[in-house]
Order: structure tokens, then sequence, then C-alpha cells
């Protein structure tokens, strides 16, 4: 049987972040994760300035697509109102697997099933023996479903349903659009350019309000597939997929003795936006800090509403204006991000 000090189960940015704080402060970490890197994660890849700082990111040296946006795009009905902001989209496809092998932890594919508790540590799937365990796993993490689940009962309506596709497609139109409440949908649908010819689309919403509305997210979907069609994405073939996961609500453990539950896995996005990859990396590097220094582990300060980051990211742009399609503009002292890097 392997052993270590900590265990994370989960690569994605909530176990990279924990994962990296640890190596760098020289624990015996591994990490577990069923796929291998890169790998698929449905996801519109927006990320907000606040991202972009916590994971001490270098945008000019980041080595793959992504896209400085300096303004939203929101629809309300027959509104449709430009937001200037500074927010940046990336392919999860390529962010993940570049956190993780930046966090320089060592990893094993492994498709977590059971854990038992052992002492102060717990044994996984009787191969692996840790003292402290991490739970990053996401909706299904099997460090929730095993210890968490019955202290910390997901809410139904909190559940969040979508549907998605991102597709290799020459977009025109550069700015990130927002739908609202489009045609009845209890949520959002979005276009989000990627650099280098990259696009997502979705359509995501209260599960249970839809089913209670009697409606079905497909016809949301070919509702959305048509708009799309008709003006943004002429000619473009979609075959999305679905996923499913928590806004945050009351999360009242998220410590059980020496195992902790981190980003999905702890249902922490952003009950505004749905946004979860800055809540998972946050929750991620607490946990990690809270095995480190001994400090009690807190979600207290993992955002819960995004529209404050998008807020402060207007004061920014206010402060410093970016020029058309992101481009910073000439002797800014920057390089240039929106449609800038070209490897695929
Ligand atoms: C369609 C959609 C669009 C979204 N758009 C955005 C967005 O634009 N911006 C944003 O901030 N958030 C968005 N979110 C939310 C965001 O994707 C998640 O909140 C975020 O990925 C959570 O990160 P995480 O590290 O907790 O989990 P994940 O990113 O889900 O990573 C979990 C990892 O655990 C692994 N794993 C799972 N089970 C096991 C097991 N049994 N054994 C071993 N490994 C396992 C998985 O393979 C995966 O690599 C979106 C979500 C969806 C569904």
């Amino acid at each position: 049987m392997r052993s270590v000090d900590v265990l994370i189960v989960g690569g994605g940015p909530a176990g990279s972040s924990a994962a990296r704080l640890l190596t760098r402060a020289g624990a015996d970490v591994l990490l577990l994760d069923r796929e291998t890197f890169p790998r698929l994660k449905l996801c519109a890849g927006w990320i907000t300035p606040e991202v972009v700082r916590e994971l001490d990111m270098d945008l000019d040296a980041y080595p793959h697509r992504l896209v400085t946006f300096p303004r939203l795009r929101v629809h309300y009905g027959k509104l449709s109102i430009p937001v200037p902001c500074v927010q940046h989209s990336i392919r999860r496809f390529e962010f993940d697997a570049w956190l993780l092998e930046r966090s320089g932890v060592q990893v094993e594919q492994h498709n977590v099933r059971e854990i038992l508790a052992d002492g102060d540590g717990f044994i996984v799937d009787g191969a692996y023996r840790c003292r402290y365990l991490i739970g990053a796993g996401g909706t299904r993490c099997p460090v929730y479903r095993n210890l968490f689940k019955e202290l910390n009962p997901r809410a139904h309506e909190l559940q969040i349903v979508t549907l998605e596709h991102e597709i290799e497609y020459r977009w025109e139109d550069p700015d990130c659009h927002l739908w609202f409440c489009d045609e009845g949908l209890p949520g959002y649908s979005w276009y989000v350019p990627k650099e280098n010819g990259w696009l997502n689309v979705g359509i995501g919403g209260f599960a249970e309000r839809i089913k209670n509305a009697g409606q079905d997210i497909k016809t949301h979907w070919a509702h959305f597939a048509g708009k799309l069609d008709a003006g943004l994405t002429r000619g473009a073939h979609y075959d999305p997929s679905g996923y499913s996961y928590f806004l945050r609500g009351r999360v009242d453990v998220v410590r059980r003795d020496n195992a902790f539950i981190t980003g999905d896995a702890a249902g922490l996005a952003s009950r505004d936006l749905g946004e979860g990859i800055g809540p998972a990396i946050r929750s991620g590097m607490r946990a990690a800090q809270a095995i480190l220094d001994g400090v009690p582990y807190r979600l207290d300060d993992v955002t819960g509403m995004s529209v404050s980051s998008i807020a402060r990211s207007m004061l920014t742009r206010a402060a410093r204006p970016l020029g058309p399609y992101g481009r910073r503009r000439a002797g800014d002292g920057g390089a240039a991000h929106g449609l800038r890097h070209d490897n695929q």
C-alpha cells in the first residue's frame, strides 16, 4: 500500500491549487484523477481578474489560448447592454492541464471509489493510505459521497443543469454575450469566443425550476441554437453535452477529522452566475493552508457572488482602458491579449 501525508482526489482547479501550495511547502503529496490530462471539462472557461491574481498568473507567459474581453454584452428581453469591464476566457482542456503541471505534484490516474477512516487518516481503495485527504473531485467527488454527503446534503433547488459545446469556429463577433432568462429559461445562455478559432456556447439553469415549469433543457437548447444560427454563428453545427453542478448554499461541514472538501465537491459556485473556477481555486488553497499552518479551514472569503467581482473590474477598466478585441493599446507597456497565441 502506498502511504503519503496528503492525498488529493481530483486535478481540476481546486485540486491543483491545493497541490501547488502543498508541493511548494515540501509536503509529501499525491494527486489522483480518474482521467489523464489534458482532459475535457465542460465549462465556458470564463475567468475573472481575481482568478488571474489568485493564481499569480503572468498573462504574457500563459502558453495557451486566452482572450481578454473589454466588455460583456448582456441581453435581457429586447435590451442589449454593453458592460465595460475586464474578463478573460481560456479553454479548460488547456488551462487545467497547465495548472496541474505547474503545481509540480505527482499525479496518478486512478478512479477513487471507496474511502475508509483508519486511525487519524484514511485508506483509499485499499491501495493508498494518507493522513490528510482533500476532496476535489467535482460534483461527483467520492470524498463528498463517502464522508460528507449525510452531513452536507445538497440542496436540489440549487442544482444547475447545463448543455454546452466548444467547437472550432472562426467567430466574427469578438464579444462575450450573455442572455438572461431567454424564453423563460431560469438561468442564462452564453457565447464565449476563445482565441484562435474556438468558441464555447451553452445554456444553464435551475434544474428544479425547469422541471416544475414543465420545460426541458433540450427545448431551451433548440431555441438557443436556432437563435445562434440566425445570427452569430450561421452554419455552425452543435452536438452539446450536459453536466450538472450546485450553486453555493449552506455548507455546514467542510472538514471532517483530516478530510476536506473543496470546489464543486462542496458546491461552491457563485449564487448569481454559477462561477465555479475562482471558488474552487480559493477553497483548494484554504484547505492546503489549513494542513500546512494548522489554521481552521473556513470558506468565509470564498466568493458567493460574481457581480461584485465584475463591478470591481469595471473600475479597473475605467482606470486602464483596453483597445478593441481586448488588445492593450500600443505603448501600454504589456503584450496584447486576444487573438495572440497561435499554438494549437
Ligand atoms: C457547462 C458549464 C459551464 C461552466 N462555466 C464556467 C465558467 O465559465 N466560469 C467558471 O468560473 N465556472 C464555470 N463553471 C463551473 C466550473 O466548471 C466548476 O465550478 C469548476 O470546474 C470546479 O472545479 P473543481 O476543481 O472543484 O472540479 P472539476 O473541475 O470538476 O475537477 C474535478 C476533477 O476530479 C476528477 N474526478 C472526479 N471523480 C473522480 C474520482 N472518482 N476519482 C478520481 N478523480 C475524480 C475529475 O476527472 C476532474 O478532473 C461551469 C460549469 C459547467 C457545467
